[in-house]
């Protein structure tokens, strides 16, 4: 079941040459979902060949450079004669300003668009195997953030084990690993703790968007595998950071160590430090055991399970 995360912008409040503002769109087995649209998202989209079917976007905060791009995509979705829904979450307090931007134009898009309020706890979006949860951020706006958490998966089947058991190979297996035990020819009963083992967990992506380090970042999900976070600054301005409400790449790397994230994605970079991330990455590495980069737009990022279980 393939986790796909593409990095659409990773600038801070102002776009580079080489880095447009924040968007972030992941794809899991045929679902497509967009954090954040910043402006010229949709030429993003089209650059690095993501398509346009999303069913869902996640909006962290209203500042221009994590919504300007929404009416220039709903009007090309409408161009495209888009009929599916589309849904979008922003947080308590916003939904005037995501309307006025859906409508941005004086008409409503030809296909229905839902904006839903979200908040601190509330899981807005609920799939078969997976959630986004919406978690507290701490930036100088109504905020928060989110993270796509999947549900624990069945324990592995031990066949062999259920073979010298006796179970025949057939429907009886199938009965095992979903649960239930078996009766077999002779009358013995299996289990399906003699069989199965215990649950394994899914896969998880945090999104903070713009905020300060917090510990909500860390609660919301258990040793994530990928943490993509505000670093707009570096250490030489974590007065400024503070004063923002951003984060600098090693306090996004504290946060990444406290939570056990698998890797660091260093997003949301000051456009100060245009074509040159390497005191980020150097000193997110100071803190963090884990992988941590600075991803370039375009970048895209399988998530494999856990120890490449299948
Ligand atoms: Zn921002
Ligand atoms: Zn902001």
């Amino acid at each position: 079941m393939p986790l796909r995360v593409t990095f659409l912008g990773t600038s801070g409040a102002i776009p580079t040459t080489d880095r447009n503002p924040s968007s972030i769109f992941v794809a899991r087995e045929g679902e497509q979902l967009l954090f954040d649209a910043g402006e010229g998202t949709q030429r993003q989209m089209m650059r690095f060949g993501t398509g346009f079917s999303i069913s869902q976007l996640f909006v962290t905060h209203c500042h221009g450079d994590h919504v300007l791009g929404i009416p220039g995509l709903l009007q090309t979705m409408a161009f495209n004669d888009r009929e599916e829904p589309l849904e979008i979450y922003t947080p308590h307090g916003t939904r005037r300003t995501i309307s006025s931007l859906v409508n941005a134009l004086g008409n409503r898009p030809s296909f229905p668009v839902q904006i839903t309020e979200v908040g601190d706890g509330d899981v807005p979006y609920r799939a078969d195997e997976y959630e986004i949860r919406a978690f507290a951020t701490d930036h100088d706006t109504r905020s928060v953030g989110y993270a796509l958490v999947e549900d624990d998966r069945k324990g592995r089947f031990d066949r062999a084990r259920a073979e010298e058991l006796g179970v025949p190979v057939g429907p009886k297996f199938s009965r095992l690993h979903d649960g239930e035990p078996v009766k077999l020819d002779d009358g013995t009963v299996v289990e399906p703790e003699q069989v199965v083992g215990d649950p394994r967990p899914g896969r998880s992506i945090v999104y903070t968007g713009d905020t300060r380090p917090t510990v909500a970042t860390i609660k919301v999900a258990r040793e994530p595998d990928l943490l993509i976070h505000d670093a707009t600054f570096a250490d030489d301005r974590v007065d400024r950071a503070a004063k923002t409400a951003h984060s600098t790449a090693r306090q996004a790397a504290e946060i990444a160590s406290r939570t056990s994230a698998d890797r660091l994605a260093l997003t949301h970079l000051s456009s100060r430090y245009a074509g040159y991330t390497d005191d980020h990455e150097q000193q997110a590495r100071e803190v963090f055991d884990g992988e941590a980069f600075v991803p370039d737009d375009g970048d895209t990022l399988e998530i494999p399970y856990p120890n490449d279980e299948p």
